[in-house]
């Protein structure tokens, strides 16, 4: 995929403006950033990223900020996408509707993993910029975005890639970073680790037969992390794999915009 680039009379705009994209955003040294209004993480040197989600606003307005002032305004059109239907069935039918016993199990679990994401906003370190790498390299059996009906049912969308491999292929960090979560067996998601990269950015890796890592390490691109496995709710041996900036969940190809 080609990545494309904008200058502007201070700011470059790296990266496709798109439904479920990301952007790598270099402006100058100091300035404050917002996004509608909203105000963004940058650091010292005026470098951020920005991601639009599966349904996003059309028409998004980032201002760049100096001592008050918009310095630079600039209109970002964002590209719609339309997604597939994917008719899964075959799963286990208590991981399509849990039943009771196992809800409050999947609520405390949700909430350790979104707090754990949290943490993310506090890593000022860009490890981001550092490069990117492919985690896995294998047939792609689930993409982003897609409207998913299990065992009959519809569902909610699929948010990230499904890379279909053998039991206990290797699964690299695709950057640098730091391990934010990891848990052998969750409901859903079985075997798991979340990354944290920068500025909110996380990526995460479900379904895992084995986890090599553990909370609070950093780690560098291309360190074996974990095996693929089945666990959780999978048909089949695959690796999950997913991005989130900030409460928008993203679409994982689009993170080869941080490739050097
Ligand atoms: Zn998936």
């Amino acid at each position: 995929m080609l990545i494309s680039s904008t200058t502007y009379a201070k700011t470059i705009i790296k990266g496709e403006i798109i439904a479920g994209g990301i952007i790598l955003v270099n402006t100058f040294p100091g300035a404050n950033v917002r996004l509608d209004g909203k105000e963004i993480l940058v650091s010292d040197q005026g470098v951020f990223i920005l991601g639009f989600q599966r349904k996003p606003k059309e028409i998004q307005v980032l201002q760049i900020i100096y001592d008050n002032k918009i310095v630079e305004e600039i209109t970002l059109n964002v590209k719609k996408r339309s997604y597939i239907i994917q008719k899964i069935d075959g799963i286990e039918k208590e991981k399509v509707d849990p039943p009771q016993s196992f809800l409050d199990r999947i609520y405390l679990e949700r909430k350790s993993v979104k707090e754990s994401r949290n943490k993310a906003l506090f890593i000022k370190e860009l490890y981001y910029n550092n490069g990117f790498i492919m985690p896995a390299k294998g047939p792609i059996s689930g993409v982003y975005g897609s409207q998913r009906i299990l065992n009959g049912k519809a569902k909610s969308p699929h948010y990230g890639i499904d890379i279909a491999l053998p039991e206990g292929s290797n699964v690299l960090a695709p950057m640098d970073g730091v391990v934010l979560f990891t848990d052998k067996n969750l409901y859903f998601s079985g075997g798991t680790i979340i990354l944290g990269h920068g500025q909110g950015l996380t990526t995460s890796y479900l379904h895992l037969s084995k986890i090599l890592v553990k909370k609070d390490e950093e780690i560098k691109m291309g360190h074996l992390i974990g095996k693929v496995g089945s666990t959780g709710r999978a048909t089949g041996p695959h690796l999950h794999w997913g991005v989130e900036l900030i409460g928008k969940r993203l679409d994982p190809q689009y993170l080869n915009v941080f490739k050097k």
